[in-house]
């Protein structure tokens, strides 16, 4: 059986692998090879072709990867998926497979903020413009839509603010214009499948919840096959238009024995074997291990973290708690309409003792720990006033929405009462 159902907890045990072909072997082996023999002449010429789909180089595909690829693709509703180095090279490749120097895309201004400095810095020294909007409103990304925007991106669950992204409002207007939302899912497998709510790619830093061990690097694109790249065709040159690079292959017209695959397949065949983010067999092998359990995980970190929550907000040293249970109003059915069961694994708060007590905190944790990550299995804390945000003026730190006393958390799946315990402590050292 290769999961021929949609139950997550099952794809992530049986996704696209029964057992070595060769060995038997229940787990999936770490494939680690660099290039593959080819059967004859004929084969090699059909793979370099692409009449026939098969493994050539791992710079470009390896089977170990691929194993990953299909379980994220069947759990995301997706037709495909492309696995990469780092969630940073997924976020580059989603936006390089579309735009073109002299491109723009509308971008959420709610992001992480290495996104951040790659769309605001990086790519606007290759000629590609990301106009951030505000997602308060999502008729912003509309009004900064022109011809040459190719997509748009957004995260689903975006920290420090943890407002909900309205994904179906901003699929839905892109959908009229022509324009996929690319979605970045990572602090929210699972809970949110965003393909339901008409988002046409998502994207993964596997490093995260994926993983789930922190143990390797890792990013993800996965195709929802669901957006009609033809039907626009002057917006999307790179997938329209005769590719040089590929003895003038038209992307959406050489996919079409395969299926709607054409954004995926260009990324990989053309991004990653030019750029060559790829990510090492062993690194996907270990997310693999970590994939097996995401539902249990998933499961047992948003217990974990409405508790907290709820401790948090019942405390007398902290000002405010930010976690969609604790909001009102249109973030919190955003969050109703969008995640599903659970709102997530971060919390954060507000101490009202400031820029010294957030250090004071941080300083007094015993079982959390104090790093720049979030999605492990165990719980992790972060103040980004000494931390990420300790270079930025105060009106930029409170534009981030971070405030001095700002601490955040991602809540592991320890057991919650040495969870409290923690945090109990170390607030009483503020
Ligand atoms: N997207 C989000 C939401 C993240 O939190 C991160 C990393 O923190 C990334 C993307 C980048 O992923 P990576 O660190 O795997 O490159």
């Amino acid at each position: 059986m290769t999961a021929d159902t949609t139950n997550p907890e099952t794809i992530v045990l049986h996704g696209g692998y029964r057992n070595d072909p060769v060995t038997g072997a229940v787990a999936v082996p770490i494939y680690q090879t660099t290039s593959y023999q080819f059967n004859d002449a004929q084969h090699a010429e059909n793979l370099f072709a692409l009449k026939e789909l098969g493994n050539i180089y791992t710079r470009i595909m390896n089977p170990t990867a691929d194993v990953l690829e299909q379980r994220l693709a069947a759990l995301e509703g997706g037709v495909a998926a492309l696995a990469l180095g780092s969630g940073q090279a997924a976020s580059m490749y989603a936006v390089m497979n579309l735009c073109r120097s002299g491109d723009n895309f509308v971008s959420s201004t709610d992001l992480y903020g290495g996104t951040w400095n790659l769309f605001a810095n990086t790519l606007k020294d290759f000629g590609v413009e990301a106009r951030f909007v505000d997602p308060a409103d999502p008729e912003n990304f509309a009004k900064a839509t022109d011809d040459r925007t190719r997509c748009y991106y957004a995260e689903t669950l975006p920290n420090p603010k943890l407002n909900v992204f309205p994904i179906k409002e901003v699929a839905d207007i892109g959908r009229g214009l022509g324009v996929p939302l690319i979605m970045d899912n990572t602090a929210c497998p699972i809970i949110c499948r965003p393909f339901d709510h008409g988002a046409a790619v998502v994207m993964y830093s596997t490093t995260k919840y994926l993983g789930g061990h922190g143990t390797s690097i890792g990013g993800m694109l996965v195709d929802g096959g669901n957006f009609d790249w033809e039907a626009h065709k002057e917006r999307f040159p790179t997938l329209n238009e005769p590719d040089p690079s590929y003895h003038g292959a038209v992307w959406t017209e050489a996919v079409k024995p395969l299926g709607p695959i054409a954004f995926i397949l260009r990324a990989r065949v053309v991004l990653l074997r030019d750029v060559g983010a790829a990510p090492s067999p062993f690194n996907s092998f270990q997310t693999i291990q970590g994939l097996e359990t995401l539902p249990l995980r998933m499961r047992a970190h948003c217990e974990n973290a409405v508790k907290v929550a709820d401790y948090l907000a019942g405390h007398d040293k902290v000002q405010t708690v930010i976690y969609p249970n604790q909001q009102d109003g249109e973030m919190r059915r955003r969050a109703d309409a969008y995640m599903n069961g659970g709102y997530g694994a971060l919390v954060g708060f507000e101490l009202a003792g400031g820029k010294e007590a957030g250090a004071a905190f941080i300083n007094s944790l015993n079982m959390f720990y104090h790093v720049a990550n979030i999605g492990d299995a165990r719980s992790l804390a972060i103040h980004p006033a000494t931390t990420t945000h300790s270079q930025l003026s105060a009106e930029e730190q409170e534009q981030t929405g971070v405030t001095p006393g700002y601490v955040r958390l991602s809540i592991g799946i320890e057991h919650i009462d040495d969870i409290i315990a923690d945090l109990d402590q170390a607030l009483a050292a503020t």
